[in-house]
């Protein structure tokens, strides 16, 4: 498991002035991506304020050796497949190499001038980012046990969350060939949905329009089919995390989701940042998983392991902004729809993973599981519109004087996370964006 150590140093400053005191990439972060400027092939960066650190440039700089140099390499493919696949050891002496190159005064003493480091950086604005990693397969829990009260009352008012709830981490197979980075076009798909008073079902472009709130966990290494991962080497396999949005068509959920679960309301379309923030990265902002309430079953011995329990939570604060088309238009600032805690998740990441193979199911590097909805109890904390308006009832009014019950065309939607805790620098994801288009 990563521990602290001197690149988390809150006094460390990098000669990249835009990275100190930069929102998401300072120093203590160096996250993980994939870019391309103009015609050049897309290969691995590492973002460092508003400037990327070209891995491919790096590799063959003669400025990085041995494990360092492994994995700089294998990060110049166009997907970070290969550098996932090394494991957590490259990856951790890239980060430590590539934190002394950037540091303010720390190129000279790691033996390189800044001026030797400098050409290898890439302004972000004229770059094109792209998925870190090809994905094999991408699976969505539902571990925001508030999310799933909420939504459980407004689909079976008496009966809002289902008795496997609290022993099992409840999930769906969903859609790989659909994920996208920040920015993909929101296109509002087209579904058969049939409204409770009406007699027939209809097809045609789909009304009720979400946005979900989640985490995204990336695999770094995988397991053999038949080969469960135990719960307490469960972290050694996640490279790394994202923000993740699972845009939902409500209406046809609730037409389709019985007996077999989320279809097509879920598998148009699912966003994620671009940058993976590594299992390193994110060592200072670990915390203990909230105990469960009094009275809730204690997970079975394969779900259960102490050292996740006392650090398999994060200190992250999550947003969610709303902007319409309107609102730009007026120069208004986007509105915020809810900020809480991640640490509203009922099971933890290490949970998720073990549970996913713990029946042999092969995970592969690449592989990209949904948290779910992260949503607290409380109203300016849900982390989706079907809750925020009571599933339309309760519009919200904006600014403008508009309302919303669901996301309307040229409404512009923005997830944004920040890992924040006493004693280290703040780390953030960078943008996670998309624009409805009719
Ligand atoms: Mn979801």
């Amino acid at each position: 498991m990563p521990t602290i150590d001197a690149t988390h140093a809150p006094t460390l400053r990098s000669w990249v002035e835009s990275a100190n005191g930069h929102r998401d990439f300072p120093i203590q972060n160096l996250p993980l991506g994939v870019f391309s400027r103009g015609d050049e092939r897309p290969r691995g960066g590492i973002a460092i304020g508003d400037m990327i650190l070209d891995l491919a440039a790096l590799a063959g700089s003669g400025l990085v050796e041995g494990a360092a140099l492994d994995a700089a390499r294998a990060a110049s493919a166009d997907s970070l497949n290969p550098l996932l696949a090394l494991g957590a050891g490259p990856r951790a002496a890239l980060r430590r190499r590539v934190s002394a190159l950037l540091t303010e005064g720390g190129a000279e003493q790691a033996g390189a001038g800044r001026s030797e480091v400098e050409p290898l950086l890439v302004p972000m604005a004229e770059a094109t980012l792209h998925l870190p990693a090809r994905i094999g397969d991408y699976t969505d829990f539902y571990v925001g046990i508030h999310h799933a009260t909420n939504i459980g009352t407004l689909f079976r008012p008496d009966n809002p969350l289902l008795p496997n709830y609290k022993h099992v981490p409840i999930g769906y197979h969903g859609r790989a060939s659909t994920v996208r980075p920040s920015g993909a076009p929101v296109i509002r798909p087209q579904g058969q949905t049939k409204a409770p008073d009406a007699e027939a079902p209809s097809f045609g472009p789909i009304k009720r329009l979400d946005y979900e709130l989640e985490l995204g966990v990336w695999m770094g290494t995988g397991n053999a089919l038949g080969q469960p991962i135990p719960i307490g080497e469960a972290l050694d396999h996640v490279a790394g995390l994202t923000l993740l949005n699972d845009w939902s068509a409500r209406d046809v959920q609730a037409w389709e989701y019985q007996p077999l679960g989320p279809f097509l309301s879920k598998n148009f379309l699912t966003t994620v940042s671009p940058w993976l923030v590594t299992m390193e990265a994110l060592a200072p902002f670990r915390i203990a998983q909230p105990p469960r309430p009094e009275g809730d079953p204690r997970p079975l011995p394969y779900l259960w392991d102490e050292a996740d329990q006392a650090g398999g939570a994060l200190s992250l604060e999550l947003e969610v902004f709303l902007s319409t088309a309107k609102m730009r238009a007026a120069g208004i600032a986007p509105v915020r729809l809810s900020h809480g805690p991640a640490a509203n998740m009922y099971w933890t990441v290490a949970q998720m993973v073990a549970h996913h193979a713990s029946n042999g199911c092969e995970m592969n590097t690449g592989d990209l599981l949904g948290t779910g909805t992260i949503s607290g109890p409380d109203d300016g904390t849900q982390g989706s519109l079907m809750e925020i308006t009571r599933s339309g009832r309760q519009p919200i009014t904006l600014p403008t004087g508009e309302t919303r019950t669901f996301l309307e065309d040229g409404d512009e939607l923005a997830l944004a996370g920040r890992f924040v805790t006493d004693g280290a620098v703040s780390i953030g994801f960078g943008g996670c964006t998309g624009t409805v288009q009719g």
